[in-house]
């Protein structure tokens, strides 16, 4: 396994930091340390330069306004497109993955401009979304991603597809995209509307961002917490009424 360090952008995390997505470097870093693998972790506040040089960016859920606050400086940034244009991996997070599309709405419901590196534009689904997300990876979806995903949802926003992004998963139980898909992926650019954090309870996620940093696939390597985590949370869902 290669020697270098894999950098990780924890981007704006005063902004995008609700239910917890911090949590996703800090499992990024612990499953880069069983593969053997050496992390560094920058956080960057808005209005900071982000990194050019980074692996791997990431960005949690937030709030409608703080969510307009975080698209309008990474647009002015332009750091996350060149990151992208240049091979980086992107994971997001409900509010990040929204912005990262073409649009998504403010907290009047009216368009605001996304980051452009997704291609996909969220509107308003009916009602809010709230309450545990399972679902199962998509045929598409990339080798590594065998098991059922599992989070929560606590979002408003209807999200489509456009041709040039492909489902991570479909939904066995709640509504994740509101069209029975959840989550994009495009390139290296992967978001999904999972909270939890996402990557402590789906680990095979985690491994496959670090996997297209390093350029392989790494191997399974199952911990028990975890698995007493998911195997809870998924009968969780089952005794709710799946
Ligand atoms: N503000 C967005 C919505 O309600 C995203 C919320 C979130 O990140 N949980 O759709």
């Amino acid at each position: 396994m290669s020697e270098s360090v894999i950098r990780i952008a924890s981007i704006y995390p005063t902004l995008l930091g609700t239910y917890g997505d911090g949590g996703n470097v800090l499992a990024l870093k612990h499953r880069a340390g069983l593969h053997g693998l050496v992390t560094d972790v920058v956080d960057v506040s808005p209005g900071e330069p982000l990194p050019r040089d980074c692996d791997l960016y990431v960005l949690g859920g937030g709030e409608d306004t703080a969510q307009v606050a975080a698209a309008d400086s990474l647009r002015a940034d332009g750091g996350l497109t060149q990151a992208v244009d240049r091979g980086a991996a992107v994971l997001a997070i409900c509010a990040g993955y929204q912005l990262i599309g073409q649009e998504f709405p403010d907290a009047t419901g009216a368009p605001s401009a996304g980051v452009g590196i997704l291609d996909i534009r969220t509107d308003r689904l009916p009602k809010r979304a709230v309450g545990e997300l399972l679902t199962r990876p998509d045929p598409q979806a990339p080798a590594g991603l065998t098991d059922l995903l599992t989070g929560y949802e606590n979002h408003a926003g209807a999200t489509h597809l456009g041709p040039d992004a492909r489902p991570l998963a479909q939904v066995e139980f709640g509504v994740g995209n509101g069209d029975v898909s959840e989550g994009a992926i495009s390139g290296h650019v992967m978001g999904t509307y999972l909270h939890g954090p996402c990557l402590a309870r789906n680990p095979q996620i985690a491994d496959v961002l670090l996997g297209w940093v390093v350029g392989e696939l790494l191997p399974h390597i199952a911990e028990r917490e975890v698995e007493e985590l998911r195997a809870e949370r998924l009968e969780f869902v089952r005794r709710s009424g799946r």
